[in-house]
């Protein structure tokens, strides 16, 4: 099954076009890794993805369900806001810098997207939330802040409130790009553990070792457009 859908995606800040007719499929239970240089349109296409960013050209489907527009010349076609709103919270992102609110203890950063955007009910919202520490280990964090953790520990966080709503596909933009070295494989272990129990991921990273270790499809872009796509070896190990 698949589950992220892209098609002739079209992206462009006025007249720089970013994104130059991107095709992309991630199966059910895949974890793609997306590699390039900075400026390629990583960070845009995840962001297209989840609908952080209206697309010019091209569609995105989540699980069968199609956004975007049609090509020039057909008939228009766009997703009211509240049905983005919709398909997004079937959607994880996890931001280079954590983006945790950093008002609420970490237990509640859990329990808030479920309760409000899902109307999970608030009791099971909570033994959800304390399962989820449990898996990134951090059970003993549900009530510190997130400013009095390591960004390590920040980032699991995140992944946990990412996972939360139960999304179909989880998106990382450089989940490990803002931490000290020293912190950067517990992050990293956290995702492989995501990687063997079946989630859906799209990661991008320059973790070149963790592509190779974790990635069932490695992808490569280049100035907006994919250039490359297959197995690790196939694409890692090429001159
Ligand atoms: P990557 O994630 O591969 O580093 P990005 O998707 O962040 O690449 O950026 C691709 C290109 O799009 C870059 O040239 C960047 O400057 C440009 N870009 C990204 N976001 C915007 C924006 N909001 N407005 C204008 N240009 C943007
Ligand atoms: P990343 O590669 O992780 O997206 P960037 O530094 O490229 O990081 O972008 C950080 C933010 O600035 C993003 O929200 C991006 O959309 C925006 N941005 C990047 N390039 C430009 C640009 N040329 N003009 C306006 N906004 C930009």
């Amino acid at each position: 099954r698949v589950v992220v859908d892209v098609r002739g995606l079209h992206k462009s800040y006025g007249l720089t076009e970013v994104l130059k007719g991107v095709d992309l499929q991630v199966r059910a239970g895949e974890v793609t890794v997306l590699l390039g240089p900075s400026g390629s349109g990583k960070s845009t296409l995840l962001r297209c993805i989840n609908h952080l960013e209206k697309v010019n050209r091209g569609t995105v489907a989540i699980d069968g369900e199609l956004i975007g527009y049609r090509a020039a010349g057909a008939r228009l076609h766009e997703l009211r806001e509240r049905e983005v709103l919709r398909q997004r919270t079937h959607i994880g992102f996890v931001f280079q810098n954590f983006n945790l609110f950093p008002h609420l203890t970490v237990a509640e950063n859990l329990v808030e997207a479920p309760v409000s955007a899902l109307g999970v009910p608030r009791a099971k919202a909570r033994e959800r939330a304390e399962r989820l520490l449990m898996r990134v280990g951090l059970r003993d964090k549900a009530k510190a802040y997130p400013g009095q953790l390591s960004g390590g520990q920040q980032q699991r966080i995140a992944i946990a409130r990412a996972l939360a709503v139960e999304p179909k596909v989880l998106l990382f933009d450089e989940p490990t790009s803002a931490l000290d070295p020293e912190l950067v494989g517990e992050v990293l272990d956290v995702i492989k553990d995501l990687a063997r129990s079946g989630t859906t991921m799209i990661v991008v990273t320059h973790e070149i070792g963790f592509a190779r270790e974790v990635a069932d499809t490695v992808v490569f872009m280049d100035n907006g457009q994919i250039v490359e796509q297959g197995a690790p070896a196939d694409v890692l190990d090429n001159p």
